[in-house]
């Protein structure tokens, strides 16, 4: 079986991907620099799927540690998700997301293409879409309109990885542009695990629901919605995961660029998702009406035929299952993964 890189293998989609790759037959090498991970998380992949992960604790802005990787071991191909993804610290510090994301994958190419290595999956998002387009979004529609740094970095990787096919047609490339990943694994063995107070819809319902955090602000219920609150395409992180093995398995057999949205092309609001999460897991969510969060669209969701009809690509995960799989994530581990680490 190809043995696969995968960059930032200790976060939260790289930790589910490397399961369902080892669950697969794949061999994993897995490169992440821990910003906003522990390592923690490779032991608990290797612990669910018995099987082991190379580890190297790097940066992928490391030419000499990335030369290092791919010198020691034959690699077939890399699914890329090292990054950083806090919109709002992107706002703050610009430069340190450019520099992470922007120069961490021009890096990496730079080392693919001196070992031959020219098959990769990369992580993009939906926040590459334009706010002026009407949902549900489709891979043909502009890209680029970005309000904030992170978004921009993921629409700027985008153009990279095309311009580098122009330039070389030997690269294989799958660009997936993922909407809202939540839930865990059913073991509640890995999960999301923010740093602080989380941004993210979920993990913060899910602090809520242990009394972790007293209140969620649901940002303003004044929205051209059915219920006023913002609609979302969430997508349990399995489900995602899996994704990832259809494009792997594209970029290793065929020769191609592609770009594939990865979400279930169904919309839930705010209010809905609260309400779903309090009857799945049988908790009263405390939460208030706040103002509008800057840069919110009202309505994202996806249009995934195309990942459908050329990847086979289907979820099968309920947003019930993705609130009770939250959930016991966060019962079982209330610290993530720190408790843990010495
Ligand atoms: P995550 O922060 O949990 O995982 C990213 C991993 O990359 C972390 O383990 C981090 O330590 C590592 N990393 C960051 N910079 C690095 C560097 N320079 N060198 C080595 N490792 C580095 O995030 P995630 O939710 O798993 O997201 C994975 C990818 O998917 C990211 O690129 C993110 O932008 C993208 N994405 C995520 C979401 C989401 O909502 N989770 C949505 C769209 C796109
Ligand atoms: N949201 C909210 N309260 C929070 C966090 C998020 O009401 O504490 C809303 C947010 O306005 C958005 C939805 O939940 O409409 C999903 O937000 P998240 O940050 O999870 O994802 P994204 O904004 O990237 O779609």
């Amino acid at each position: 079986m190809p043995t696969i890189l995968v960059t930032g293998g200790a976060g939260y989609v790289g930790s589910h991907t490397c399961v369902e790759l080892l669950n697969s037959g794949y061999d994993v090498i897995s490169v992440d620099n821990c910003c906003n991970s522990s390592s923690e998380s490779l032991r608990r992949i290797e612990m669910i799927t018995g099987k082991k992960i190379d580890f190297y604790e790097a940066d992928i802005r490391s030419y000499k540690m990335l030369y290092k990787i791919f010198k020691e071991n034959k690699i077939d191909a890399v699914i890329h998700f090292a990054g950083l993804k806090a919109v709002r610290e992107s706002v703050l510090n610009p430069l340190l997301y450019y520099d992470n994301n922007l120069c961490g994958t021009i890096n990496l190419c730079n080392i693919m293409n001196k070992f031959g290595i020219k098959r990769i999956v990369f992580s993009s998002s939906a926040t590459v879409y334009s706010d002026s387009s009407a949902p549900p979004f489709d891979e043909e529609m502009p890209t680029g309109e970005v309000s904030n740094p992170y978004g921009r970095s993921k629409y700027v990787i985008e153009e990279i990885l095309k311009d580098l096919k122009t330039s070389d047609n030997a690269w294989s490339i799958s660009v997936l542009r993922y909407f809202n990943p939540v839930g865990a694994h059913e073991s509640g063995t890995i999960g999301e695990d923010p740093l602080g107070i989380p941004n993210n819809l979920m993990p913060f319902v899910t602090k809520v629901a242990l009394g972790l955090l007293p209140c969620l602000t649901i940002f303003s219920k004044d929205y051209k919605t059915r219920d006023g609150t913002c609609i979302r395409d969430y997508i349990h992180v399995v489900d995602l995961a899996k994704g990832h093995l259809l494009a792997l398995k594209e970029v290793l057999t065929k020769n191609t660029i592609d770009i594939y949205n990865l979400g279930t092309g169904v919309g839930c609001s705010v209010l809905e998702l609260v309400e779903a999460f309090e009857e799945a897991c049988n908790v009263k969510i405390n939460y208030k009406i706040g103002g509008k969060r800057q840069g919110d669209l009202p309505i994202v969701y996806a249009n995934v035929s195309k990942a459908e009809n050329k990847l086979g690509f289907k979820t099968s995960r309920s947003i019930k299952k993705m609130c009770e799989d939250s959930f016991n994530w966060q019962i079982k581990n209330p610290l993530g993964y720190r408790q843990f680490v010495k």
